[in-house]
């Protein structure tokens, strides 16, 4: 299958950008936010929270960091006026991280003060290995005064005594696997052992209160969240189930009638072609995810 991703991955930036605007469908939104809002009633009315994300990362100067910011302050205007069960996600590099620290964290602080007033949540998400420690920062200075969350990712070394530190920050963590390819020095490549240290970081956060957002379609650790949530008894109103949109929907089914609160993350925005290439070249596995989902629902359907 490795070859066969590989293949798949390599080949994906000469495809016409139609052919890989009809294979992205299921997982973006569309590009402006009104298809993200569309996206998000829809999902609402069947049972599911979601959370916001403006396609865009690794900018180059910092009228880009101001203009996404700007239209996550429009998204925010948007949730409200429709009033939304949704949040916002955004990503450090999108904001100026690798081009001056202080004006990201300045930007994402402008971010954070809107959904402060509307009563709404910034998720930080965790991008690759060179940023952990700058976003572990920002995370740490906006949480003394705004609401805002961030990720943690179960494949890298370091996660656990990460924890140590977000622990009595009393944090709200996202828990995933993640998405990046890093070098073996500092992430964990094997299957078993990801997932064996995701069900232990899983269960350190629950016992000591944090709120997690339990980011994952694999059905072996929902099943291992539901048998920790079960054992610690851990209210409702301190975790949700998180998934992507377009991805394992049935599962998502699954976990909402059995009375669990559960977000979608909707990525929208100008950017998705270039998101779509540079993600399935970054990660070939998920190429062949895609392409076993379309063939599946060809033949599903034929
Ligand atoms: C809400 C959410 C937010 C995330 N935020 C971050 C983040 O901030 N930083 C980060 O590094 N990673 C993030 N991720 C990605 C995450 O780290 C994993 O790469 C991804 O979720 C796949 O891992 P998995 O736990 O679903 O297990 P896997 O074993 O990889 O997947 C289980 C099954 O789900 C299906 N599947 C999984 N991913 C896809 C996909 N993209 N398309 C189609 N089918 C798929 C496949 O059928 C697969 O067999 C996020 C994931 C989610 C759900």
């Amino acid at each position: 299958m490795n070859l066969f991703n590989k293949l798949i991955a390599a080949t994906l930036p000469a495809v016409p950008k139609p052919i890989v605007g009809y294979f992205s469908s299921p997982y973006i939104a569309g590009d402006t936010i009104e298809d993200a809002i569309r996206a998000a009633r829809d999902l609402q009315s069947r049972g599911m929270m979601t959370t916001l994300d403006v396609l865009g990362e690794n900018i180059t100067r910092k009228q880009e960091a101001t203009a996404y910011a700007e239209q996550y302050l429009q998204v925010l205007d948007a949730i409200k006026a429709e009033n939304l069960d949704a949040n916002v996600s955004l990503k450090p590099t999108q904001m100026g991280l690798k081009l001056d620290k202080d004006f990201c964290l300045q930007t994402i602080r402008s971010i954070a003060a809107k959904a402060k007033e509307y009563h709404n949540f910034v998720r930080i998400d965790m991008e690759d290995i060179t940023c952990t420690d700058d976003t572990f920062w920002l995370y740490e200075e906006l949480k003394k005064d705004m609401p805002v969350g961030t990720v943690m990712q179960a494949y890298l070394r370091r996660s656990d005594s990460d924890l140590d530190k977000l622990i009595p920050l009393n944090a709200n963590l996202r828990l995933c696997k993640g998405i990046y390819v890093e070098p073996y020095s500092a992430s964990y490549k094997d299957r078993e052992i990801i997932r064996r240290n995701y069900l232990q970081l899983l269960e350190r956060m629950l016992e000591s209160k944090c709120y997690v957002g339990i980011g994952t379609h694999d059905e072996y650790l929902i099943w291992g969240a539901y048998k920790l949530i079960k054992q610690m008894s851990i209210p409702k109103d301190q975790y949700e189930f998180q998934m992507l949109l377009g991805v394992q929907e049935e599962l998502r089914k699954i976990i909402i009638d059995d009375g669990h609160r559960l977000r979608v993350y909707v990525p929208f925005g100008a950017e998705w072609f270039a998101y779509s290439v540079r993600r399935l070249k970054e990660n070939p596995q998920i190429a062949g995810y895609v392409v076993q989902s379309i063939i599946k629902g060809y033949f599903g359907k034929s």
